[in-house]
């Protein structure tokens, strides 16, 4: 074997796995799950002790922003990847069509960790600022299907409906996105925000499988109401299969907002971050960070890491690849503890909390190469 990792606790939910196992890579793949001790130390090339640690699959993050150079929020992918226990990271709409070959050359094809993309509806991307919809001619469907069938690095469309987005085209965004979504069998990732379009428009044109982006924030408007109460075409997307994800970013994730849905029995299908460079200083920091804060809201450590690794595998449609510790997948693996001392967590409205304990990254491993961290 090329690696042996023991003593850990492995948290592997793919697997309904949770309990004191030693895990074997050979090949950059996982060779399998032992029982402790019973492959011996000396049969391994490089040997880590995970006393006191979580061995979890190597961590997922949906919605990122890694197109270096090329627009304003772009922070370079490594660092929000491998280096932060994140084996996978899927940019969001940072390019459409017309960079997607730079995106491929400079970003893709340039890091350690594994990029894929929501690919912009918009031609331009965010290449050339943030209102990327407000000009219906930049939206070229055919070049982008193209590029889907060509690319698989390519896992679904990007389309971010919003005021400051959209400006007056209200609706039309999305069912263009959605129509061609259909088309090639993807799903949409579709941010959410500051009205018009009105939530509960944008939620009834969405099916099963597609993702809604920065579902929690706390501005008006949102999936609760000024009663407190989820919006009924909230409740009905839910019911019909639509995932709400995380999407914490600068402005749009809300303890309040996070609190409020937990009591109604509405909960993130997956946690991801919207990291950029303005908010991986705060509020953001990390994905471990943005898991931590589910953590202190109530969620339970294997409810966080499920949503950070095997149900985004799902979303992806990579589940027999990645987001798993199943023998034969891809060797990668997190490696991380929980920290029995406390955090002051903030979220994107300026309100504080203190998490105790709070997770921490020891070591990721992305195909079989070790990563130490601490
Ligand atoms: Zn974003």
């Amino acid at each position: 074997m090329d690696l042996l990792i023991q003593n850990g606790t492995v948290a592997d939910p793919s697997q309904r796995i949770f309990r004191s196992l030693d895990v074997g890579v050979k090949n950059g793949k996982i060779v399998g799950l032992f029982e402790p001790g019973a492959i011996s130390a000396e049969s391994a090339k490089v040997r880590i002790d995970a006393s006191g640690c979580l061995v979890t699959p190597g961590f997922i993050d949906l919605h990122v922003h890694v197109f270096e150079h090329r627009t304003e929020l772009g922070i370079h992918a490594d660092l929000v990847g491998v280096k932060q226990g994140v084996t996978t990271i899927v940019d969001a709409g940072s390019t459409g069509s017309r960079d997607f070959q730079s995106f491929l050359t400079e970003v893709v094809e340039k890091n350690q960790t594994q990029v894929l993309l929501w690919i912009n509806i918009a031609s331009q991307g965010l290449c050339d600022g943030r209102s990327e919809l407000s000009d219906l001619s930049m939206l070229k469907p055919d070049e982008t299907e193209a590029l889907i069938n060509q690319y698989p690095v390519i896992r679904g469309i990007k389309v971010r409906m919003s005021r400051s987005v959209v400006k007056g085209n209200g609706l039309q965004p999305l069912v263009i996105a959605k129509k061609l979504a259909q088309k090639v069998g993807l799903p949409l990732m579709v941010h959410i925000g500051n009205a018009p379009p009105r939530l509960g428009e944008i939620l009834d044109l969405l099916d099963a499988g597609d993702v809604v982006t920065h579902a929690f924030h706390g501005k008006e408007g949102g999936i609760v109401d000024e009663n407190g109460s989820i919006l009924p075409e909230a409740e009905r997307a839910l019911k019909r299969g639509v995932l709400f994800d995380v999407g914490h970013g600068s402005s749009s994730f809300s303890f309040r907002t996070m609190k409020r849905a937990k009591e109604l029995n509405v909960f993130p299908h997956t946690i991801s971050t919207d990291i950029y460079c303005e908010n991986i200083n705060g509020p953001v920091f990390s994905l471990v960070t943005t898991m931590t804060k589910l953590l202190s809201l109530g969620f339970t450590v294997e409810e966080v890491i499920e949503a950070s690794t095997w149900r985004p595998a799902k979303v992806l449609g990579l589940s027999n690849e990645i987001g798993t510790l199943k023998e034969q997948t891809i060797a990668d693996i997190t490696i991380l503890k929980m920290i029995p001392e406390p955090i002051t967590l903030i979220d994107s409205e300026n309100e504080k909390m203190v998490g105790n304990p709070h997770l921490l990254v020891q070591y990721t491993i992305k195909a079989g190469k070790v990563l130490k961290h601490v």
